[in-house]
């Protein structure tokens, strides 16, 4: 606590002195005042004065005035005045109480009776000041929490609820002012590789400094709130036409992957982006929020690093996303599944060699719905692990009878998302189900996305290589439909390539594709890998495969994907192979 001054105040220096002396066990420090204007002043400009004490009669300016202009201010109003007069008429008395004056001291003053008086007010401003101090601190800490509430400590951004105070504040603003506001979501992508690789040391660098890149090219008026892990929201103001805006999100992009240094290694992301403009895409801090996180779900899966504008179809991909995800969940119980084969041949003799198992669903209440539209949405609810190992399952349990039935040697090839390479779940049921089957390792074959090789996560190429190393073949589905360059499969222990539908639909008609596919089968040739050429539909398509020495083909042209007798039938009328037994 401050020290404690005491203001004396009288036009006669000895009586000051004396007075002083008086007051010394007291304690407190001792402030003198010549005259009421130099009281005031005094007054007016030193803090934790406890007590004036003051003479009524000076020239000038007197005791009554003085203490009347100091109850006229409101800082020192609360200060106690105990006046110091020799006279003892009662109108005096009376003024004097009516000017603010707490309490009198007669002249000759008596020592102890000036000192416990003065003792009395010193304690009480000891009381009043210590409550103050502590009405001060308790409003600090409670600003501090508030801060903690609202912030993330990290960034010293606001965190979720923080943004939504800003944002209800910033749609006020813009209902006041009728002009357009922008929310923008913004999701880094593959900041949990940089944490993985890096430690979180730099994944907290580089949030930080991802942080203060965003907070240079935005305006005073504008913020930026981080709300998750990797998640950030800005709200920009007053946006005036949609171009600035975009070029504002460009911006936002090149900032987010600006690499950083963290121990001599280069570490950067990229951004998928989300905006939702007030008030065209809603009027409320919910809504507005909501829908530029789906438009940031769009942009993640247009390939990342993008931006999407909020529509309503993305309101209605969402929705479906759902109604998809909760039927998927009671699907595999509800033995809603079956998986379908179809055939894949050899192009120069165009015999059976393999089959490709295809997961259909025919759900209770949607009815039958495309794997392209639900593989990912059972990839998003973690359904694919459990249903990837069914479809293997079954489809190796149905392989081996035929295999037993007809006795041929038939391929199965497989399909597997990417997640399933990050756990041993999908590894441990292939060993299992080669044990259990007596199955030949080379006769399966697990077919991997050109984005999996791309993911250079440690548990991906380890799983690559256990399944390689088991003697299982992996091929990559799709090809020529991702990033990766046929040059790169040799660093992978692929033995084979699916060229994509895309590049055989429009044969032989599209010279350009045609160049490509004999390209592509003459480049994998070269590094020894084998191509299935996939969505052959017709004579010439197969017979142009077979000038290009093309290995297989699978298309409709020889079998659509059916169902377990079908394929059966199937493999008894066009192979004139009879069952055994
Ligand atoms: P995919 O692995 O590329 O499978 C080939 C797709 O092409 C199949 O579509 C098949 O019906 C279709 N197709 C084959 N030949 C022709 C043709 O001549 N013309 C045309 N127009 N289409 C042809 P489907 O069965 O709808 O499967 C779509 C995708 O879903 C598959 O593409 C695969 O990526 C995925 N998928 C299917 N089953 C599974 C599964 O069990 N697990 C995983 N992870 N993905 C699966
Ligand atoms: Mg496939
Ligand atoms: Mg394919």
């Amino acid at each position: 606590m401050p020290d404690a001054k005491i203001l004396i105040v009288d036009d006669a220096k000895a009586n000051l002195l004396a007075l002083e002396v008086l007051l010394k066990p007291a304690g407190a420090s001792i402030i003198r005042a010549t005259s009421g204007e130099e009281a005031l002043q005094l007054a007016s400009n030193l803090d934790h004065i406890a007590l004036i004490l003051l003479d009524l009669h000076m020239p000038e300016v007197d005791g009554f005035q003085v203490a009347r202009r100091l109850q006229e201010n409101a800082s020192s109003r609360s200060i106690p005045i105990i006046f110091v007069t020799a006279s003892q008429e009662d109108s005096y008395i009376e003024e004097a109480y009516l000017a603010g004056a707490v309490d009198f001291i007669q002249k000759p003053i008596h020592s102890t009776a000036l000192l416990s008086k003065v003792r009395v007010f010193l304690d009480l401003w000891a009381l009043r000041s210590g409550l103050e101090q502590e009405v001060e601190q308790r409003k600090l800490a409670e600003q501090r929490v508030e801060h903690l509430a609202t912030h993330d400590p990290l960034t010293n951004l606001p965190n979720r609820r923080g943004l939504f105070d800003e944002l209800r504040h910033l749609i006020s603003r813009s209902q006041r002012h009728g002009y357009s506001s922008a929310v923008i979501y913004l999701d880094l992508d593959g900041f949990k590789r940089v944490n993985d690789h890096f430690g979180h040391e730099a994944g907290d660098k580089l949030l930080i400094e991802v942080a203060s890149n965003f907070k240079k090219i935005i305006r005073a008026t504008d913020s930026v709130a981080r709300i998750g892990g990797d998640e950030f929201v800005l709200l920009l103001t007053n946006i005036d036409c949609e171009n600035t805006l975009v070029t504002k999100v460009e911006k936002l992009l090149i900032e987010a992957t600006r690499p950083i240094d963290f121990n001599g290694h280069q570490c950067s992301v990229s951004a998928s982006i989300g905006v939702a403009i007030y008030p065209i895409h809603g009027n409320q801090a919910e809504t507005l929020l909501h829908n530029a996180d789906q438009a940031m779900y769009k942009a993640k899966s247009l390939g990342k690093n993008t931006f999407q504008f909020f529509t309503e179809d993305i309101n209605k991909i969402a929705h479906r996303q759902r109604e998809l995800q909760d039927n998927l969940r009671k699907a595999l119980p509800n033995n809603e599944f079956t998986v379908f084969y179809q055939p894949i041949v050899d192009v120069a003799s165009g015999k059976l060699v393999s089959a490709e198992a295809l997961l259909r669903w025919k759900s209770a209440s949607l009815g039958n719905v495309y794997p392209d539209e639900f593989i990912p949405a059972a990839e998003s609810a973690g359904l694919i692990p459990e249903l990837g190992c069914w479809v293997l399952q079954k489809a190796m349990e149905t392989g081996a009878s035929w295999n037993r039935k007809f006795n041929i040697g038939l391929r199965l090839a497989i399909n597997a998302s990417s997640i399933q390479f990050r756990n041993n779940l999908l590894f441990d049921t292939i060993n299992q189900q080669i044990a259990l089957h007596n199955w030949d390792p080379d006769m399966l074959e697990v077919e991997i996305t050109e984005g999996l090789l791309l993911d250079d996560s440690p548990e991906v190429m380890t799983y690559i290589n256990e399944i390689n190393n088991r003697g299982v073949r992996l091929s990559v589905d799709d090809f020529g439909t991702g990033f990766s360059a046929l040059s790169y499969l040799k660093n992978y222990p692929v033995s084979t390539v699916k060229i994509d539908r895309s590049f055989i639909m429009d044969l032989p008609e599209d010279k350009e594709n045609e160049i490509l596919v004999q390209a592509i089968v003459a480049m994998a040739h070269g590094l020894g890998l084998e191509v299935i050429a996939e969505g052959v539909e017709t004579l010439e398509q197969w017979r142009f495969l077979q000038s290009l020495g093309c290995d297989f083909a699978q298309g409709y042209y020889f079998g659509k994907p059916m169902p377990q007798t079908d394929f059966e039938d199937y493999l008894t009328k066009q192979h004139g192979i009879s069952a055994i037994a």
